[in-house]
């Protein structure tokens, strides 16, 4: 045989090379956006842990204010206590004053309360915002990686474009009409090995004849019932094609 089959071979390794890549093209948006969902929802929860925060400090503002309020209360049932005229009356300011005493109190507690959560929340904020820094840092960095990574595959396919050219031009006229019709027609792809005498692509056994008549590699065959070009990877004029001619994009 002379060097037909090989081309056929090699060039059959490049589309299933340029498949690969394509299909490594398509896969990029999808890992971007797993990349960035995984960022969100970590900084989702550090919005969440900053938004309790405000929360809490508003709500000492309110507490603080009421207590202004009770106060301002106090004061001024202090003032009345000069205008009082009966005991009853006296006795009636005083349980009010008690009372306006016993809220400020009870406010003043919920303001420690909430001052010891904020405390106590500010420093887990802190810590998140230093984690979501971290991983938005992270995060462009491996975004803009996929980014190199998609350009690098351009290339290569490009690169492939050439050296499938090429090697299709190195096929003979006839043959190379076969293999874009097999192409077509047989899904991408137009060659297939044959090992242990059956098919690897449509997984049908060949007559033993045959399959000694492959192994002999005397003629161009095909398989008798997908009708793709076969070959026998074992033979050594066959077995490092496919690696010649993809480290030869690889390295390039
Ligand atoms: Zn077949």
């Amino acid at each position: 045989m002379n060097d037909q089959l090989k081309y056929l071979i090699q060039f059959q390794a490049l589309e299933n090379k340029r498949k690969a890549f394509h299909a490594e093209l398509e896969d990029i948006p999808k890992r971007k956006a797993k990349l960035e969902k995984e960022f969100n929802e970590f900084e989702s929860q550090y919005l969440m842990k900053r938004t309790e925060l405000d929360h809490l400090r508003k709500l000492y503002r309110d507490l603080e204010k009421q207590v202004a309020m009770l106060e301002e209360r106090l004061r001024r049932a202090r003032q009345k206590e000069s205008e009082v005229k009966t005991n009853k009356e006296y006795r009636a300011l005083l349980a009010e004053q008690e009372e306006i005493k016993r809220e400020i109190a009870e406010k003043e507690d919920q303001m420690l309360e909430c001052m010891e959560k904020t405390e106590h929340l500010q420093k887990e904020v802190r810590v998140l915002e230093g984690q979501v820094a971290e991983k938005r840092e992270k995060l462009q960095k491996e975004l803009s990686e996929l980014d190199i990574y998609r350009e690098e595959i351009g290339r290569k396919l490009l690169q492939l474009d050439k050296i499938q050219e090429e090697l299709k031009n190195k096929l003979d006229e006839q043959l190379k009409r076969k293999c874009e019709f097999l192409m077509v027609k047989k899904g991408g792809v137009a060659v297939a090995p044959v090992e242990k005498g059956v098919c690897r692509v449509c997984h049908v056994s060949l007559p033993p004849q045959k399959f000694i008549e492959l192994q002999k590699d005397e003629s161009l065959m095909h398989c008798p019932h997908c009708q793709r070009f076969i070959y026998w990877p074992q033979h050594e004029r066959y077995a490092s094609a496919e690696k010649e001619i993809l480290t030869f994009i690889s390295t390039s």
